[in-house]
């Protein structure tokens, strides 16, 4: 039985209660984080703890625990729901309040937290790679706040759950942006390429550590715009979050992608971040 938090307290999951007047529930008003915790250690937490705070200024809620108490809340709630890999899911919500579309005038948010085990992906998606499609990125201009209320995204991964595939690559303006629930990258000529960061993507913390890694391993890298040619004319796309890490795609709508393997530069990165997670476990430092 899972142990989760809210608003203070740590319960069974199945005796969590939240009113139906939580903003979070009638409107989709707050913000979440999910943050991978490797054998018991929070995996740049400092980093989502400062996106969250970025997300929370964004929609104008304050941040109801400090960074310490969220780094001993976590830890809490690690400790109470043991498990190599998990990945923990945080809320914030705009709390309690008569249902107008307004901000309350004295909101008290609310904090939902619970940790789940992170499941393995099967090996044939890294021997292999994966399939996705590409849709058109129909969501808001504000992808950058990592909100709880994700309908579009809902309805863009379900497009390739019914095609049978991991992910939907979305396209606004020709351009590449990101996937429903990950960032992407593509290799053209030894240069690894991601659009740099805007209005329309998820500032992910998996996708800053590769290009992190790539510029300490000077592997070529850049942020810039990448066009719908130049996702079909890549020698590889890779996938990135933090509970996928990074997974080679090796069909987009159907066709391949390069030679239809995992590439050569996606196995050095791979390598290059299990020595990096490894090391950072090792050390306890994350
Ligand atoms: N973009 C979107 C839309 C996402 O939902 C996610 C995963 N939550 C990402 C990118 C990847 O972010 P991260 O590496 O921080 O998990």
């Amino acid at each position: 039985m899972s142990i989760v938090y809210l608003n203070g307290e740590f319960m069974a999951a199945e005796n969590a209660r939240v009113s139906v007047f939580d903003r979070g529930y009638l409107l989709g008003d707050g913000v979440y984080e999910v943050i991978p915790a490797f054998a018991g250690c929070l995996f740049r937490l400092k980093e989502h703890l400062s996106r969250l705070q970025n997300s929370l200024d964004a929609i104008k809620l304050e941040n109801p625990l400090t960074a310490d108490q969220w780094e001993q809340m976590l830890k809490q709630l690690i400790g109470q729901n043991m498990h190599p890999e998990l990945s923990i899911y945080l809320q914030v919500t705009r709390g309690v309040a008569v249902r107008d579309h307004a901000f309350p005038v004295d909101p008290q948010p609310g904090v939902f937290a619970m940790a789940n085990p992170i499941h393995k992906l099967p090996a044939s998606y890294f021997e292999n790679g994966v399939a996705a499609i590409t849709a058109d990125d129909n969501r808001w201009q504000r992808c950058n706040i990592k909100a709880i209320s994700l309908l579009p995204n809902v309805l863009l991964r379900q497009q390739a759950v019914e095609k049978g595939v991991a992910e939907a690559i979305l396209i606004r303006d020709g351009k590449v942006t990101e996937g429903s629930a990950s960032n992407v990258f593509v290799v053209h000529d030894g240069e690894i390429i991601t659009p740099a960061k805007s209005q329309y993507i998820l500032p992910g913390i998996t996708r800053d550590l590769v290009l992190e890694l790539a510029e300490t391993h000077n592997i070529p890298c850049a942020e810039k715009d990448i066009s719908r040619q130049m996702l079909f004319d890549a020698d590889e796309v890779w996938l990135t979050s933090s509970t996928k890490e990074i997974l080679p795609v090796t069909r987009v709508d159907e066709k391949m992608v390069g030679k239809g393997t995992p590439g050569k530069v996606w196995q050095q990165m791979m390598d290059i971040y299990r020595d990096y997670k490894n090391g950072l476990l090792q050390q306890a430092k994350c």
